[in-house]
């Protein structure tokens, strides 16, 4: 198709339509390596590689959309995680971000814990050979079934989360003659989202066991008084895509407090804290996510700071970072279809995925970037949005962004950062059939999960 069979889209210089964007990068070339994974670059074609291979070619390999996943930056990430926490504290790799098999695999060959949620991503743990006192089993809502074949696995810790489960993991465990080692989950009256957190009111939603009013002490009281449970410790998950430490800060605090009064009633010094996940990663230019070991120490400082006021020993802390292993380390990539230049407003590039690979964007109004990746362009920036080809007005991939002048059907185009929480928040809606991970390491690229087919379809329906 010609470079050039639709009319020009809007530039920034003519229109700013309402938005949330900032002006177009000084070169549209440029791929920013705080959003891409680290093996992406532009080979002398101008085409992006990762992994030292090109993506015309793994287009042409394993269709679009598909999602990209780098596996070196993936290992280096965790490697990174676990240095910067030492051997002195844990860090559970929080699997609804996204797991696989494979994942599993790298996950334990690098040292890394593992946090589920569902039976479903239990069996994904333990078939791909997670040993089981590597898992923490999480959720506010766990079935019976679920706890009772955790139980059965020997996980290494259930996370409670009501009064009602503290009574039925106790009774399960005492049925198979052990002591479940158990934390719990107490919200501390901070939610933490990107730049802001709040800490008051926040005891208004499903997880966790309120601080405020005894709720949460009155829990250990419960926990500590039956057979079946070893309590190890109190949980605390604030929020997520946080930049700020200030929200940690308030949290550890009030973890802290719990542990002293713990003490002071019990005698018992709990020997564990976990500060949850939620650790912020730069979707676009504007995001300035720290580092792990920035993280490590400032969280270790808060903790020993707020021990020795107590005059408690330093538990040991673990961390379950979801998205900020795996949300860098992998592009969706998209063929772009219709392109329609909306005068005054913007251009609306649709490609050929959408919500249903993608639906943070219209959950959150998340925030993504995006690349013209198959070529370079000196065309000037238009201002975009990207949206897919569902049967939804609110089916938009990237909001605001800025692609060359001169994009045409056929060209394609990326988008960085979507390793978490986008793959596993995959549907159907449509009957569209969710994409294939593709694994690129070292110039070789493997399927870790298959792009779903139509025969898939039709196996579910039964007729
Ligand atoms: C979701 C979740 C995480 C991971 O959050 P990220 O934002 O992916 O780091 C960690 N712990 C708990 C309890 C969670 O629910």
């Amino acid at each position: 198709m010609s470079r050039s069979a639709h009319p020009a889209g809007p530039r920034h210089a003519d229109v700013l339509p309402e938005g949330h964007y900032s002006a177009p990068a000084a070169d549209l070339n440029a791929l920013d390596e705080k959003v891409w994974s680290r093996t992406v670059t532009r080979d002398a074609d101008g085409a992006l590689t990762v992994g030292g291979i090109a993506v015309a070619r793994l287009a042409e390999e394993f269709g679009t959309p598909a999602y990209f996943l780098d596996e070196s930056d993936f290992r280096a990430r965790c490697r990174a995680w676990a240095d910067a926490f030492g051997p002195d504290a844990d860090v559970f790799y929080a699997g609804k971000a996204f797991l696989s098999r494979a994942v599993v695999r790298w996950l334990t060959e690098e040292g890394l814990n593992l946090d589920v949620c569902s039976g479903g991503e239990l069996t994904t743990a333990l078939d791909a050979g997670m040993p089981a006192e590597r898992i923490a089993f999480h959720g506010n809502n766990k079935t019976v079934a679920e706890i009772e074949r955790a139980v059965g696995a020997g996980v290494g810790r259930i996370v409670l989360d009501s009064f009602q489960e503290i009574v039925r993991v106790a009774h399960i465990a005492q049925r198979h003659g052990i002591r479940q080692r158990v934390q719990i989950r107490v919200t501390v009256g901070v939610e933490a989202h990107t730049h802001e957190f709040i800490a008051t009111a926040h005891e208004d939603q499903k997880f966790g066991i309120a601080l405020a009013d005894g709720q949460a002490a009155e829990a250990v009281r419960r926990a500590l008084s039956l057979d079946g449970l070893d309590l190890i410790g109190v949980h605390s998950h604030i929020g997520s895509q946080i930049f700020d430490m200030a929200g940690f800060e308030v949290s550890a605090r009030r973890v802290v407090q719990l542990l002293a009064e713990v003490r002071d009633e019990h005698g018992v010094e709990l020997p564990e804290i976990d500060l949850g996940g939620g650790l912020g990663i730069a979707y676009t230019s504007d995001d300035d996510p720290r580092e792990p070991h920035e993280i490590a120490k400032a969280l270790s400082d808060i903790v020993t700071r707020e021990c020795e006021a107590a005059k408690l020993r330093t538990p040991r802390i673990s961390v379950e970072p979801g998205r900020a292993i795996v949300g860098p380390t992998a592009f969706t990539l998209y063929e772009v279809g219709t392109i329609k230049p909306l005068e005054g407003l913007r251009t609306y590039v649709s490609v050929d995925g959408g919500m249903s690979d993608n639906i943070r964007t219209a959950l959150y109004d998340a925030e993504y970037s995006v690349a013209l990746v198959s070529r370079t362009s000196d065309a000037e920036p238009m201002l975009v949005r990207v949206v897919g080809k569902h049967c939804e007005s609110g089916d938009i991939v990237v909001k605001d962004a800025f692609l060359p002048a001169d994009l045409a059907p056929g060209d394609l185009i990326a988008v960085p950062a979507t390793g978490a929480y986008c793959r596993s928040m995959a549907s159907n809606y449509n009957h569209a059939l969710r994409p294939p991970v593709v694994a690129v390491r070292d110039g070789e690229a493997r399927v870790i999960v298959r792009r779903e087919t139509e025969e898939d379809l039709l196996r579910l329906d039964v007729g």
